[in-house]
């Protein structure tokens, strides 16, 4: 199979894990089952979680999601933001949904899913990357509310989710023009806050960043284990618990930069943040 063929499998998977997860989602449910039934429903698909799924929770943009032993149940009421990767031979999409727990938020989840599309029709080859971030935004405002800025969709790649070029949730004024089948995810957020994320608390997400000696025997086996299996894409403590030490040994990989961690990303003024997301080949269309 072809590289692109490989994206569009992905994407397949991806599409379908994420129309399950909006299935499975519901009040009562505890965050770990839900990312752990999507991140099994994506091995069964064929593919591998190209990150950890996160279950991002009302003021919480992105990147919360639930570490080893993590009990935390789904409310009534809440804004859910579900945020899917999956990847075949590394070539990952990326795509989320929001699921409202209740009857509130539904103009503000459709301003985000308008965002969307009005971006997903700007995706054409030859068209400026700016063009889509001035579309998320018109349709953002349009609903009064505002796009977040801070974060944006990005470039896609194999054995990487974040690449470049960056995806604008407004004019940016990059005149760059998209080319045919470049690989891009597009997920505008919209608010009723100040419209910017700031860092929050550390999630317990990982991701390798270089390979360097490392002295203790144990740490070198949770290392080399996360070299073969996820090379330089994010992973979560979960998919290590059968690795003798893999506390010590993250712990300890962290203290010397050969892995980072992620923080959670809450709006910066406590606002209400629904999201949604997509990935686009050029010229080809929605791969989720
Ligand atoms: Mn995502
Ligand atoms: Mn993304």
């Amino acid at each position: 199979m072809s590289e692109k063929d490989d994206f569009k499998k992905s994407g397949e998977i991806s599409r379908k894990a994420r129309d399950y997860a909006r299935e499975i989602c519901v009040v009562g449910m505890k965050h770990i089952d839900l990312v752990e039934k999507v991140e099994k429903k994506i091995i069964q698909l064929g593919g591998k979680p190209a990150f950890p799924v996160d279950v991002s929770i009302d003021s919480v943009a992105a990147h919360q999601t639930p570490n080893v032993g993590d009990t935390k149940v789904l409310e009534k009421g809440q804004v859910v933001k579900v945020d899917i990767g999956a990847h075949v031979n590394g070539c990952v999409t990326d795509t989320a949904v929001t699921v409202l727990l209740g009857p509130d938020w539904k103009d503000l989840k459709k301003a985000a899913d308008d965002a969307l599309k009005a971006a997903i029709e700007q995706s054409v080859p030859g068209n400026k990357i700016r063009n889509i971030g001035k579309a998320i935004e018109a349709a953002i405002k349009n609903h009064k509310y505002q796009t977040i800025a801070n974060l944006s969709g990005h470039g896609i790649g194999q054995w990487i989710v974040h690449d470049a070029p960056s995806i604008p949730n407004y004019d940016n004024g990059d005149d760059t023009k998209l080319e045919e089948e470049q690989t891009i995810a597009i997920e505008p957020f919209a608010t009723n806050g100040v419209g910017a994320v700031k860092d929050g608390k550390p999630d317990g997400v990982y991701r390798l960043l270089e390979r360097r000696p490392v002295r203790l025997d144990s740490v070198r086996k949770v290392v080399s284990y996360i070299e073969k299996e996820y090379m330089t894409l994010p992973f979560s403590p979960r998919w290590l618990t059968h690795l003798q030490n893999y506390q010590f040994a993250l712990r300890i990989l962290e203290q010397e930069g050969v892995i980072k961690q992620y923080t959670e990303l809450p709006e910066k003024s406590g606002g209400m943040v629904a999201q949604a997301e997509k990935s686009v080949m050029v010229g080809y269309g929605v791969l989720t």
